[in-house]
């Protein structure tokens, strides 16, 4: 069987985990969450996003986490989803920016109001003025296999995407609604790769219909190493209806582990991190009945 020996999770839940809650989550406690995941072993962890705080309240303060955690050595990543995303995470000189654009138009306009042409456009440019920075930059494809508008997304509109964002460090493809399954995700996964040898793949999967892990492992097979998952399994997309369920970090961790492949993650400090991930969700995951 033809797998990594090695595997990068990134951890998403500082931003994709935590924009969710309904609630206002102190930076403090955030703060306190990147420093645990930092300390458990994580090289890379998308910290904030930069997008409007009236849509995404949660994430108002960015520049102050992002502050907070400045000397911590790991690599942060941002999230951006126009121009005005991306120039505020060239100016904060985070490591990565990941650039999110969708693979259908429905998805397009109701995530970033544009549509899949002109987010290409604004992904190109984002790639080369953060290279200019010495910025890396991930485009994030999403709704890669089922999109809740639309249905299931022809493969060929991915790889067409794709081939125009070649010159981005990294390209991920999103399962946003969950729907995904393994022989679908092993048939986009390994065309994209053998139609694009060079490009680095980052799969990140929900667990809304239980098949993250499969998919993950579909995706291995087809030669991809980097994943991304939430501790504790906090958060979805705010976009993207009965998206719940980011995959957990510590169930890709324990599986990849006991296959014997190496992430770098240290068993017994994730307790610490997995502790206060439950404890942000339990204080400001419900919704105040006023
Ligand atoms: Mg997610």
């Amino acid at each position: 069987m033809n797998l990594p020996k090695k595997v990068q999770i990134v951890e998403v839940s500082p931003r994709d985990g935590l924009q969710m809650l309904p609630r206002f989550a102190p930076t403090k406690e955030k703060v306190r969450l990147i420093e645990a995941l930092s300390e458990a072993g994580f090289k890379r962890i998308e910290v904030i996003s930069f997008v409007s705080p009236k849509h995404v309240p949660q994430m108002a303060d960015s520049d102050e986490v992002l502050n907070a955690i400045k000397p911590l050595k790991f690599e942060k990543m941002a999230l951006a989803l126009n121009e005005k995303g991306y120039k505020k995470a060239i100016e904060a000189k985070v490591d990565w920016i990941c650039y999110v654009l969708a693979a259908t138009e429905q998805m397009s306009k109701r995530n970033a109001n544009t549509t899949i042409a002109d987010s290409v456009q604004v992904a190109k440019q984002c790639i080369k003025e953060a290279h200019e920075a010495g910025i890396k930059v991930r485009a994030s494809i999403a709704v890669c296999w089922v999109c809740p508008y639309e249905g299931k997304v022809p493969k060929e509109r991915v790889l067409e995407i794709t081939e125009n964002l070649l010159e981005a460090d990294e390209i991920a493809y999103n399962d946003t609604v969950g729907c995904a399954v393994p022989n679908d995700v092993y048939e986009l996964c390994s065309t994209a790769k053998k139609s694009f040898p060079n490009v680095t793949f980052a799969g990140h999967f929900h667990d809304t219909n239980f098949t993250a892990l499969a998919n993950i492992y579909a995706a291995m097979t087809a030669g991809w190493d980097v994943f991304d998952s939430s501790i504790g399994g906090l958060g979805g997309c705010p976009f993207s209806p009965g998206a719940s369920g980011n995959i957990a970090t510590e169930k890709v961790f324990w599986m990849l582990d006991k296959m014997g492949i190496q992430t770098g993650i240290n068993n017994e400090k994730l307790k610490e991190p997995i502790t206060l991930a439950k404890k942000i969700e339990q204080n400001y995951g419900e919704n105040l009945k006023e």
